[in-house]
């Protein structure tokens, strides 16, 4: 078998060389007309349930100083600030509700505990990361290494990506490569220069607009309570997302491609996972790990995703990635996948991402 023959054909089935398609036509055909359906009261109860959670556990944490209570509050905290975000996720796309207004709204509002700006998150995750998943050198969320590019790195750098690839680091990697380097640090374009710099403003406002408050009710005490419910619950919320966001599309099996190979299909479908939660687990992630629809059409809101789901894999059996969510997996995958390669095989396909213990004997083989 060639290489060009397996660059053909759909990674997780080499051996049976089935083909795919390269567009996504195919895959919207079979979605059912009624996932599109919103209904405004159901997304206006999502966001007003994940609302009331955050204000209390902010009430709880605002009343205690026993760390008994403060580390479970804060767990709460955390989680409902990540729902809030999917909430606000959703919005942004404009898949929660009809009205472009009240999108708009509530995805500001949401993304606030999660300090994110939402016109700098729409550009980073609805163009670049939706319109390029998994494209070497565009899409940038949980983007490998190549082999070189690990080997050039400092001793201080392989350690933070050993660290941050690694079961724990995903809380340092969303925080530093996402929200620090493409959000924070990011330099917005003129086109949406006035938008973004809007919303920084609101996210700052909520920010110091907490601190100025808490300080001015408690005096000094205030930094204190200021770090228990806007710091801590962001910190752990990028904890929780860095992970939700990994295994939406990192796996052994699943690979990047060069831009010359690269082609919708490739990304949205075979690079994207369904992840089916236990009982109770969307009454907080609101469906984002049934991702794969989601990447298919952004505008089918959270809770219609399960059914475009079941729609998809049953058209696609071979293609689709659909499986439980499993920590065995994860910290496989976290064991597996810290580097890629996109040129050379290894008795793998070509591009398949690659572990760095690996990386020694795919040097000695192609020095
Ligand atoms: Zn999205």
């Amino acid at each position: 078998m060639s290489a060009t023959a397996i660059r053909t054909s759909v990674v997780r089935n080499a051996d049976t060389m089935i083909e795919s398609p390269t567009g996504l036509k195919p895959v919207l055909d079979v979605i059912p007309g009624h996932c599109y359906e919103r209904s405004t009261t159901r997304g206006l109860l999502l966001f007003a349930r994940d609302v009331v959670i955050f204000g209390l556990t902010v009430w709880g944490l605002l009343s205690t100083n026993d760390p008994l209570l403060l580390v479970p509050l804060w767990l709460l905290a955390g989680i409902s600030v990540a729902g809030l975000f999917v909430i606000g996720h959703d919005a942004a796309h404009d898949a929660l509700f009809d009205s472009k207004r009240l999108n708009a709204l509530v995805a500001r509002l949401s993304m606030l505990p999660s300090l994110h700006a939402v016109e700098v998150w729409v550009f980073g995750h609805n163009r670049v990361h939706h319109g390029h998943t998994l494209k070497q050198g565009l899409d940038f969320v949980w983007h490998p290494l190549t082999v070189e590019q690990y080997e050039q790195l400092s001793r201080v750098a392989k350690l933070r990506h050993k660290l941050e690839w690694g079961p724990f680091g995903a809380g340092a990697y969303y925080l530093r490569e996402v929200w620090w380097n493409k959000m924070v640090r990011f330099t917005p374009p003129t086109r949406w220069a006035k938008q973004m710099r809007r919303d920084r403003a609101l996210v700052t406002m909520y920010a110091l607009g907490a601190l100025t408050l808490l300080v001015g009710l408690d005096g000094a005490g205030g930094i204190w309570q200021w770090m228990k419910v806007v710091v801590a619950p962001f910190l752990i919320f990028c904890q929780t997302i860095g992970w939700v966001v990994h295994v939406h599309h990192i796996a052994p099996e699943i690979r990047w491609w060069p831009r010359r190979e690269w082609n919708r299909f490739r990304g949205q479908v075979e690079g994207t996972t369904i992840l089916w939660g236990p009982p109770g687990w969307d009454f907080f992630f609101h469906w984002i790990m049934v991702h794969l629809p989601h990447h298919v059409d952004m505008k089918v809101p959270g809770y219609r995703l399960p059914e475009a789901a079941r729609a998809i894999a049953e058209a696609f059996p071979d293609q689709v990635d659909e499986r439980p969510i499993r920590v065995r997996d994860y910290l496989a995958a976290t064991k597996a996948c810290k580097l890629h390669d996109l040129d050379r095989d290894l008795g793998h396909l070509p591009g398949m991402i690659v572990s760095i213990s690996a990386r020694a004997s795919l040097l000695r083989v192609w020095p």
